[in-house]
């Protein structure tokens, strides 16, 4: 049982607002990407891969692979055609506005997840170190409070400004997952 950890970085609190001010907006672009973003704006109504390819000034392909992360997230959709002489198929992409909420709502509660594992790890008591990592008691007494890769002394640590801000992310994230309730960024028509 060695119950090493390292200090994880924030990704949530250090997001950028964007100049189009939404939170689902700018939690799409943090969990997905700025491309997928803009393909997602673009399907305000159904359009072909090669008419958004056209407008974002994109490849083809590239919009393509993009659209195929957002369906299977499920975040669009497709009407699939034959042309009937050359025996292609045509995909009209469509927008799943519902999803992209419950998408971005689930992402955060993810979030959630991890960081009340997180507090409750260091609550436990992640408080001893050396240079390399943080570990339990149980883990420095079992290497007789010296670490087996730095060969450093593990030493008592006060861990409770990581559970402090632990705490504060985890209110941050609980107040982002609040805002999205009224976002409709992403709805057709309330743009
Ligand atoms: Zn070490």
């Amino acid at each position: 049982m060695c119950g090493r950890k390292k200090v994880s970085k924030s990704k949530t609190s250090s997001r950028r607002t964007s100049k189009k001010s939404s939170v689902l907006r700018d939690i799409l672009v943090e969990s997905m990407s700025e491309d997928h973003v803009a393909i997602v704006e673009k399907l305000s109504e159904p359009k072909y891969d090669e008419d958004v390819a056209a407008e974002l000034k994109l490849k083809s392909t590239i919009v393509r692979t993009l659209l195929n992360d957002l369906h299977m997230n499920s975040l669009v959709g497709y009407e699939r055609s034959k042309n009937k002489k050359t025996g292609w198929y045509t995909y009209l992409w469509n927008r799943r506005d519902g999803k992209i909420k419950e998408y971005i709502q689930g992402y955060l509660k993810g979030r959630l997840e991890e960081l009340n594992k997180q507090l409750d790890s260091e609550r436990q008591g992640m408080n001893f170190n050396c240079s390399c990592s943080r570990v339990p008691f149980e883990t420095a007494v079992e290497q007789n409070f010296k670490c087996s890769e730095c060969n450093e002394k593990m030493k008592e640590y006060d861990n409770s400004d990581i559970i402090d801000k632990i705490v504060n992310e985890i209110s941050n994230v609980n107040s982002l997952l609040a805002q999205t309730e009224n976002d409709t960024f992403f709805e057709r028509g309330k743009k």
